[in-house]
């Protein structure tokens, strides 16, 4: 068989050379010895997930830890799966939890020598490597139509063989010139296959990054390279980008695995250097008791949109994947609990290859943790933000009452047991919502041993004896005083010696205050709150208790 007559026969439009890509288009990167250069080469589905910025993460580190280069390429080659806005989405996303690209795709154009970088406009690239495998005899014309390939389908699956196009199976393989030239003339749709030299009876050694060295069965399926349409399988494509982008390392999830072997032979038949595969363990979640993958149906969790929506600080969600990431992390951030992220030196050996598991209980706590670290002023700044994206009414009430609401996200930071109580905006907003006179409820009810009416003497004594000048014992003596005059120990130890003694305890009183003007039973400091709220607020609130 002439195969360079086959090849000119199937792509008589390309001209260009592998050389001329090879060299004159894509040549090597200059870059200091060691950098690595990695790509994240998200398909523009609409959807950006947790494993999406889990492998960037990664890819990130690689690339800026090396002094190398990290990329975004988009694989746009289903044009089913495509959604109008995918890809602002993902730099967006990306730029959100501080994760920015030197190179490639971006809102205004691509930025990058070795671009394009949408694989739906490297058609012509990829048409020229598929030619110079069909010239070489390494890949050919597969003709077949849907319902025979079902029809190949059930006959090996009657005679119980594994499924595929491969060896006798491959009806195409074999065609003569003639016949090639005879289905073209006739319009006949065609594929093109990578016509592979493997039997499934060898195995070959290949190097994870992350998983050491792994043993595989070697291909022996004539995969489809291009398709109908002459774009490429991921498959195809990914080798071609991958080797001419000059990627060093391919960070991608486990699920590549199993076609690992197929991507290991086009690049050894290209003659072409492995880039470094790191496979990544799926994210899972504990479920009543059973570690399971995330999924995109079930768990609202694994979008990154969940997080956006609820204002998750991006630092919070950062500091938490790298926890996940790295097993010496944690350990690390307890020695430097001050240091930058970004000196923590993150390596791929240290990555789980079981399965990463993913806790919001954690993330919460981690996020309180960081939140803790950053100024009040800064958290509003982060908070009006998100309000202005997320709820605009709430933003006016942001902006209008800014001094306050610092002071509110400031309440019992300082010391060495300060609180915790700042996790995410949304939870944030339901925190302090209290403050505005528009958000203000009552939520909870008075201690069981006060009645309303009790209620309502308490809270009259407390607004007749009110000084906002008060400091804060004075104040908290002024609440004893009002307890023992009506029958309340001035302490909750004395109420527990005699209980009989007393209607209930100081603690009680407050909590009707406490409900009065904040609406809940738990609250951060009362004296403080009050003197954030001031004193026309906290008169109208008590007494709007009182005249209920
Ligand atoms: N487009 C593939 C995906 O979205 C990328 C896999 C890879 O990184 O090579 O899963």
């Amino acid at each position: 068989m002439d195969y360079k007559k086959l090849a000119e026969l199937l792509f008589p439009n390309i001209t260009k050379t592998i050389d001329y890509y090879e060299n004159e288009v894509y040549p090597k990167r200059d870059l200091p010895e060691g950098a690595k250069v990695t790509r994240l080469a998200p398909s523009p589905t609409g959807f950006i997930h947790l494993g999406n910025l889990y492998g960037a993460f990664v890819d990130e580190r690689l690339a800026h830890q090396s002094g190398g280069v990290f990329m975004l390429r988009i694989e746009d080659t289903d044009e089913k799966r495509k959604v109008e806005g995918s890809v602002e989405l993902i730099i967006s996303s990306l730029k959100h939890f501080g994760l920015k690209f030197d190179e490639g795709a971006g809102i205004d154009g691509e930025k990058g020598k070795y671009g394009p970088y949408f694989q739906s406009q490297r058609a012509e690239i990829y048409q020229c490597f598929v030619k110079h495998l069909v010239e070489i005899g390494r890949a050919y014309p597969c003709f077949c139509t849907e319902e025979e390939l079902e029809e190949l389908r059930k006959a090996q699956i009657a005679e119980n063989v594994t499924t595929g196009y491969y060896g006798k199976w491959a009806r195409d393989r074999n065609l003569t010139l003639e016949e090639v030239q005879e289905r073209l003339n006739n319009n006949e749709e065609f594929v093109i296959r990578f016509r592979s030299e493997g039997t499934g009876e060898k195995n070959f050694d290949i190097d994870d990054a992350i998983r050491g060295k792994l043993t595989m069965p070697e291909n022996f399926q004539d995969i489809v390279i291009l398709k109908t349409n002459g774009i490429p399988t991921y498959h195809f494509a990914h080798v071609v980008d991958d080797h001419l982008m000059r990627v060093t390392h391919v960070v991608r999830g486990e699920e590549w695995l199993s076609t690992l072997p197929i991507h290991y032979e086009l690049f050894k038949t290209l003659g072409w250097e492995l880039p470094v595969y790191c496979h990544t363990a799926h994210l899972m979640k504990l479920d009543n008791g059973t570690k399971r993958k995330l999924s995109k149906r079930k768990d609202p969790e694994l979008g990154l949109s969940y997080y956006m929506e609820l204002g998750y600080h991006p630092e919070a969600v950062r500091e938490y994947l790298l926890t996940i990431l790295n097993s010496n992390y944690e350990e690390w951030r307890m020695a430097n609990p001050s240091s930058s992220i970004d000196e923590f030196e993150f390596t791929l050996e240290k990555m789980s290859t079981s399965g990463a598991l993913f806790d919001l209980d954690k993330l919460n706590n981690i996020s309180k943790d960081v939140l803790l670290k950053i100024p009040a002023e800064e958290i509003y700044d982060f908070f009006l933000n998100w309000a202005n994206e997320y709820k605009k009414d709430v933003a006016k009430l942001l902006s209008s009452h800014k001094e306050q609401v610092i002071k509110l996200l400031d309440v019992g930071r300082e010391g060495n047991k300060p609180r915790k109580d700042l996790v995410y905006c949304e939870q944030i907003l339901e925190f302090i919502s209290y403050y505005f006179d528009e958000c203000f409820e009552i939520v909870d009810s008075y201690p069981e041993n006060i009645n309303e009416e009790e209620a309502k003497k308490l809270l009259t004594a407390y607004l007749n004896t009110y000084d906002h000048r008060d400091d804060q014992s004075q104040w908290f003596e002024k609440i004893r005083v009002i307890a023992t005059e009506n029958g309340y120990a001035a302490k909750p130890k004395d109420y527990k010696k005699n209980p009989d003694m007393y209607k209930g305890h100081v603690g009680e009183v407050s909590t009707v205050i406490r409900i009065a003007l904040m609406g809940r039973a738990v609250s951060p400091d009362l004296w403080e709150l009050q003197q954030i709220m001031g004193e026309e607020k906290v008169r109208r609130r008590i007494e709007n208790a009182i005249n209920k």
